[in-house]
C-alpha cells in the first residue's frame, strides 16, 4: 500500500508495480486482510487513490483522516461467525471496506495519543511511511537502506565541513 502513492522510495524514483492488482493481492495476504471478492484492475487504481488519501495522516493531518472516515462510511460492525470486529458495513464495497478499516486503524493510533508513531522516512529521496514500534518512538527511517544512505550522506557532509 505504502508504495502506491509515493514518487520516490529508498532514494530512487518509485516505480509503480508492474502489476498493481497482483501486488495488492499479495499485500492483503501479508496483512491477513481477506477481500470479499477478487480484486480488479479498477479496484487497484481506486486503492492507490485511497493510499494517497490516507498518506497525510502520517503527517498528523487529522482533518484529512476524518474526511476519509466519513467518505468510506467507517462504522464498527461485527462480521461472520464467530463474530470478528471490522470497521465497515456488511454491504461495503471492497475498496470502501479496506479504506474504512485502514482509516479506522490510523484514527485509533492517533486517538490513543500514539500519533507520533505514524512516521515518514527522514532520508532524502524517500516518501515512505511506517508505524514506529520502537519502545521510545525513535525510529527515523523506513528501513536499513535509507538509514545507511542517510548515515553516509551525514558522514560526507561532516568530512566536507
Ligand atoms: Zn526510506
Amino acid at each position: 500500500m505504502n508504495e502506491l502513492d509515493v514518487t520516490q522510495a529508498r532514494g530512487r524514483p518509485a516505480e509503480p508495480p508492474a502489476d498493481r492488482r497482483a501486488s495488492l493481492e499479495e499485500a492483503f495476504v501479508r496483512q491477513g486482510w481477506t477481500p470479499s471478492r477478487a480484486l480488479t484492475g479498477a479496484d487497484a487504481d481506486r486503492l492507490a487513490e485511497v493510499a494517497a488519501e490516507l498518506h497525510p495522516a502520517f503527517a498528523g493531518d487529522v482533518a484529512a483522516l476524518n474526511r476519509a472516515l466519513v467518505r468510506h462510511s467507517a462504522v464498527p460492525n461485527l462480521h461472520g461467525d464467530p463474530p470478528v470486529l471490522a470497521f465497515h458495513g456488511p454491504g461495503a464495497d471492497l475498496v470502501d471496506a479496506w479504506a474504512a478499516d485502514a482509516a479506522t486503524a490510523l484514527a485509533m493510533v492517533i486517538g490513543v495519543g500514539q500519533g507520533v508513531r505514524l512516521r515518514s522516512c527522514e532520508a532524502g529521496g524517500c516518501d515512505l511511511v511506517f508505524f514506529d514500534v520502537t519502545r521510545n518512538a525513535s525510529r527515523r527511517f523506513c528501513g536499513l537502506s535509507c538509514q545507511n544512505r542517510a548515515k553516509a550522506t551525514a558522514y560526507r557532509a561532516r568530512r566536507r565541513a
